[in-house]
């Protein structure tokens, strides 16, 4: 991009001709977090202590500290949070151009409502670039399912059953195809992980984390307003902390969208 089109981008944000799209969910102490049978371990989500609040301890300001997991809310998964990844990035160590890019929005809302296990599968990729072009170089694709209409109800978000959690996500050869076929920065979904909920009894057990982030490529979850987006033609941009050594981070996660 020239100084010009830096310039026109500027103006456009200006004029309404390009909106800004917040694309994260509200991050609270009901964030629903993800829930591992035992023995795994859990993650908490996000709880808070008062520091001071304009008191004695600071009369004239307020904060807190935090305590959260980094895999709580709208966050993005970095290589080193899978074992085929540790050798790759952390998140501080991701390079800043693959946070930024084209966004390429997969739509199976229909599928899902049929069907809240539906598997994006190599098929739909190809169908979809049939209809709408080479997923670009540096795109984050991400699969819109309307699943973020239940990101404040913990039970409906989760949605797990007598068979474990059942939420859309990829099989496990769309999950390799995204991995190995296409030089993307990274997959995003509505749900409270990338891979579907059923996944963990796929070969192998949760493919997309196990293939794409083993190939050094990313993950985000828990996005929001994915219907804002139109299918191709937005510019995301992710925010993690800068977090060093970090396995993910909560995220801002804007879209840039032409109007
Ligand atoms: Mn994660």
């Amino acid at each position: 991009m020239s100084a010009t089109q830096v310039e026109s981008l500027i103006d456009d944000l200006a004029s309404g001709a390009v909106e800004v799209v917040d694309l994260t969910q509200p991050l609270s102490e009901s964030t629903p977090v993800i829930k591992l049978p035992p023995p795994f371990a859990n993650t908490p989500g996000l709880s808070r202590t008062e520091i001071s609040m304009y008191d004695d301890r600071g009369p004239a300001w307020a904060w807190y500290t935090l305590e959260i997991g980094e895999h709580v809310g709208t966050h993005l998964d970095a290589p080193i949070h899978w074992i085929t990844g540790r050798d790759g990035a952390d998140v501080a160590s991701i390079p800043p151009a693959s946070l930024v890019g084209p966004a390429v929005v997969i739509d199976k809302t229909a599928e899902t409502e049929s069907d809240p296990g539906y598997l994006l599968t190599v098929d739909d990729l190809e169908a979809f670039e049939a209809e709408h072009g080479r997923i670009p170089e540096r795109a984050w694709v991400l699969l819109r399912t309307g699943w973020g209409s239940r990101a404040q109800d913990e039970a409906a978000f989760l949605n797990v059953g007598e068979n474990g959690p059942v939420t859309p996500g990829p099989d496990v050869e769309a999950s390799r195809w995204l991995a190995t076929e296409r030089p993307i920065s990274g997959f995003g979904v509505e749900t409270v992980g990338i891979d579907a909920g059923a996944a963990g009894g796929f070969d192998p057990p949760f493919p997309l984390h196990n293939l794409l982030l083993g190939a050094g490529r990313l993950g985000l979850t828990q996005l929001a307003s994915l219907d804002k987006l139109p299918i191709t033609g937005a510019l995301i941009v992710v925010s993690p902390l800068k977090l060093v050594g970090g396995t993910g981070s909560p995220s801002r996660v804007l879209a840039f969208v032409p109007r």
